[in-house]
């Protein structure tokens, strides 16, 4: 995926630059170090390891297996999720608590998943970063100067939008993978409705999902749509109701 910024390389050559997987890990490592030193990690190895079990069954089906991904619970009540480029998923408690199902729970995974997978996050960081940087970043000799700037301005953007087209991306790739996956789809469905009840009352859910209407609206009838196209689907999709519940109950007293 050459999406980069036009500019011209050595010798006068124009060539195509994007910041490459090894970069783009670095990156997204030290994004990661500043959120576990910021956030308040759910200090419960069961649910890290769910997460993180749940996560990589997505990651098995998902079209891009060339970096690690890591999956982390944060004990706090916003209602969100994000992925820093490189594969470093975060998961908050406040939106775990919305969900009725380990379905609904890997929707939202394989969302974010589909983010890293379509490399929307380094994309987003490489134009903020501007043409100059990410080309020093890329072929230059003070790369830890660069990467320094690089991880602020990423832990800047975290909570930023992402284009239109990365949304569609992100539902498309996300629904996809969660078949694959063995989830039951309409999982996603459900998710939509619970966060665009919850964006009416609260902003900054997930992602800004429910802050405009007619976007919510849209990415409902794109689901359907996709759902249609899907079905018939495969037997024994599971929304994995018991073991959720259990999962709910195991999270600290409110
Ligand atoms: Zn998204």
């Amino acid at each position: 995926m050459l999406i980069g910024c036009a500019t011209t390389g050595p010798g006068g050559k124009k060539s195509v630059i994007f910041i490459p997987t090894g970069q783009e890990v670095a990156i997204g490592a030290g994004m990661a170090r500043h959120v576990d030193s910021t956030e308040n990690i759910l200090a419960d190895p069961v649910w890290q390891n769910y997460i993180n079990e749940v996560g990589q069954r997505i990651v098995a089906v998902s079209d891009r297996k060339d970096i690690e991904y890591h999956f982390t619970v944060i004990d706090s009540d916003q209602i969100n999720a994000f992925a820093a480029p490189g594969g470093f998923i975060y998961f908050y408690t406040g939106l775990i608590r919305e969900m009725d199902d380990e379905a609904e729970f890997a929707s939202v995974l394989a969302h974010e998943i589909s983010h890293v997978v379509g490399r929307h996050g380094i994309r987003r960081l490489q134009t903020a970063l501007g043409v100059a940087a990410a080309y020093e970043l890329v072929f230059g000799d003070s790369t830890s100067v660069v990467l320094n700037a690089a991880i602020s301005l990423g832990v800047g953007l975290l909570f930023a939008d992402y284009s239109r087209d990365n949304e569609r991306e992100a539902d498309t790739f996300g629904m996809h993978y969660m078949v694959k996956a063995g989830y039951n789809p309409n999982a996603m469905l459900s998710m939509f409705n619970i966060l665009a009840e919850k964006g009416n009352h609260e902003p900054n859910v997930f992602e800004k999902m429910a802050s405009s209407h007619p976007e919510t609206k849209e990415r409902i009838d794109r689901a359907f749509k996709q759902l249609d196209e899907i079905k018939p689907l495969p037997p024994d999709l599971i929304l994995g109701q018991a073991r959720f519940k259990q999962m709910l109950e195991r999270l600290p007293k409110k």
